[in-house]
């Protein structure tokens, strides 16, 4: 006979607090990670050792709204959802387009995107790109945490076990000033996981780079990022000069050291990234979009 499951489903955020302050759970959002990683085989339920409780449906973890330039974004927000809201950005809708089908769109969240922290999650180097912060709520009170902290290695996130993800928060983003690019290499364009994948951002104020950031996915144990490179090149003139972009592939050629798995190859994974972000820079024109 199987085995029972205790599984919890609150009304309202703060008794689903109450509950994780009390004892060690499962949070499940959207399930389409959680319910992989734990499958079993067909007609068993999934083997999970400890209680659920169950977050998707709490609408204190749906909500979308501008608060100044910055973006707040509820963790339980399905793709569908984001896909369809006029506040999302376009390169992040980009991305989001590229995840799996119409089926796991809807179910799939951004939070749980962030909580597995897999290095070919497809949000990843956006939310690196944009300097995303999440806001985590316990009984306790509340903390914001930037991505780069929160994400410490594949599946291994900064969260206390009495603590639920509540927003992401993207600042400055709605300043609409910035070029902003996603790029995802796969198996196919749509329905795939990433082999590698790459976002750019750059904001030009008079023909000199004012901002630049890149992060890069799947090459590393989480989004590789480099703020030293990046300084090297504020200031520069656009389009760029073919010595600043040889200099800037050369320091990530340095610092990206991807794996060969099922998916791809090392060798692979590193000619594709370093390909992608000279092409990002070798464009003639950055457009605010
Ligand atoms: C067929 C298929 C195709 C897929 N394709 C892609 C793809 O192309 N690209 C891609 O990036 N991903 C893909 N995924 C993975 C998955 O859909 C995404 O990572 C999705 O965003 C996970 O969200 P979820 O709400 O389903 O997370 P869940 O499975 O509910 O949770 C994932 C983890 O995050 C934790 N968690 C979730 N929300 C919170 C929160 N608010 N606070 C604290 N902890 C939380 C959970 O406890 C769990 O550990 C695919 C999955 C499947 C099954």
């Amino acid at each position: 006979m199987a085995e029972k499951i205790t599984a919890y489903r609150f009304d309202c955020l703060d008794q689903t607090l109450n509950q994780l302050n009390r004892e060690d759970c499962a949070i499940i959002a959207g399930g389409t990670d959680v319910m992989v990683l734990h499958k079993s085989r067909r007609g068993v339920p999934p083997k999970i050792t400890k209680p659920i409780v169950f977050i998707d449906h709490l609408s204190e973890l749906k909500q979308m709204y501008q608060h100044h330039n910055d973006l707040h974004i509820g963790a339980c927000c399905t793709y569908s959802e984001l896909l369809e809201h006029p506040l999302i950005p376009f390169a992040l809708k980009n991305a989001i387009k590229t995840i799996a089908a119409p089926a796991i769109r809807n179910r799939g969240t951004l939070g749980g995107n962030i909580c597995n922290a897999s290095p070919a999650g497809d949000t990843l180097p956006l939310l690196y790109v944009y300097n995303a912060k999440l806001l985590l709520r316990s009984v306790h009170g509340d903390r914001i945490v930037a991505i780069n902290d929160f994400i410490q290695g594949p599946r291994r996130i900064q969260r206390l076990p009495h603590e639920i993800v509540t927003e992401i928060i993207l600042p400055s983003v709605l300043e609409e000033d910035a070029h902003v690019v996603f790029e995802k290499v796969g198996n196919r364009n749509a329905d795939a996981i990433a082999k590698v994948s790459f976002a750019g951002l750059i904001r030009v104020k008079k023909e000199r780079i004012d901002d630049v950031r890149f992060a890069f996915g799947v090459v590393g144990p989480t989004m590789v990022r480099s703020y030293d490179i990046e300084k090297m090149l504020l200031g520069k003139l656009v389009p760029l000069t073919v010595t600043d972009i040889d200099q800037a592939v050369a320091a990530f050629d340095k610092i990206i050291h991807p794996i060969d798995d099922h998916r791809s190859t090392a060798v692979y994974r590193k000619t594709v990234a370093l390909k992608l972000l000279r092409h990002f820079l070798s464009l003639q024109q950055f457009q605010a979009n």
